[in-house]
């Protein structure tokens, strides 16, 4: 296995998606588009080209300890398709020839670099960015400041009023769901994708909470909540059913309402963001089995 004791910035990312690539040689690599500083959104893919689920980490620039975790699942159940070991308690080999598992390992990677490297991996943007942030290592939004997760076309009105109420009108480090939903390349590069691969199901990473959030108003399908009963019985985390209010803009939700399929935002990990990378290790392990049954199940 690779190291995954590393920040996964924009050159870590690519040495260990490259790593991966030259190692697996039935792993599809291609990319669903690019961030607003032009950085490519990768995807990758492994077992079947029919029943896929999507596995999206990276929404929030603080939060890259998700990154890690799809990557070093890919990574695994790739070996396990190699040479047959076992991930947690399962032969994924044998799941991966019935179904196939597609990750975005970082959907926002402009922000990644922010909350890693400071303002000036904004490049062009870095004056806006200096202007609305004194600690970029809480940024979460895209690199012109808009919150990819609340630009989403799922109860945006209803989020942008609230981003309102809070007085949150313009580009900030988080929380600013843009002038229109898919306003950003990283939303629609998402969008885009699923509208064109008929994914089965998706999940969003995000940190943190130990918590599952698994519906989204009357689209929500019944499966949804009987899959969130398996996620939580495997990881310990907590299925919270937020107020109605306090939802929308989000990918998770915009799958739901979309395409009437199961999504899911898993929050990783406890503690406030950015997690240290010293955490990584072990909140990987309670949630591994979780994440096999994501594909599974
Ligand atoms: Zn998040």
């Amino acid at each position: 296995m690779l190291n995954y004791n590393v920040l996964p910035d924009y050159k870590t990312r690519n040495e260990i998606i490259k790593k991966i690539c030259v190692k697996y040689k039935f792993v599809k690599h291609y990319f669903a588009g690019k961030s607003v500083c032009g950085r490519p959104v990768d995807v990758l893919h492994i077992g079947r080209t029919t029943d896929k689920v999507l596995y999206c980490a990276g929404f929030h620039g603080s939060e890259y300890l998700t990154v890690l975790t799809v990557l070093k699942f890919f990574e695994e159940c790739a070996e396990a398709m190699r040479s047959g070991t076992i991930v947690g308690r399962y032969k994924m080999s044998d799941f991966l020839k019935k179904k196939g598992l597609t990750i975005i390992p970082c959907v926002n990677p402009d922000g990644v670099e922010i909350a890693l490297h400071g303002s000036d991996a904004a490049l062009t943007y870095k004056p806006l960015v200096d202007k609305v942030s004194d600690n970029t290592d809480k940024w979460k939004a895209n690199a012109r400041g808009v919150d990819i997760n609340h630009n989403f076309n799922a109860g945006w009105k209803e989020l942008k009023q609230r981003e309102i109420n809070l007085n949150i009108t313009s580009p900030s480090p988080t929380r600013f769901g843009g002038t229109h939903p898919e306003s950003e390349p990283e939303t629609r590069a998402l969008t885009n994708l699923c509208r064109k691969v008929p994914f089965e199901r998706a999940f969003a990473f995000h940190s943190q909470g130990r918590e599952i959030y698994c519906s989204f108003g009357k689209n929500t399908p019944e499966l949804s909540y009987r899959l969130a009963a398996v996620f939580s019985q495997a990881s310990g985390y907590r299925i919270t059913t937020p107020e109605d209010i306090a939802t929308g803009g989000g990918f998770k939700d915009w799958f739901i309402e979309y395409f009437k399929k199961p999504a899911f935002t898993i929050e990783i990990g406890l503690g406030e963001n950015p997690l240290p990378l010293s955490d990584f290790e072990k909140e990987y392990i309670i949630i591994q089995n979780m994440l096999c049954l994501g594909v599974i199940v």
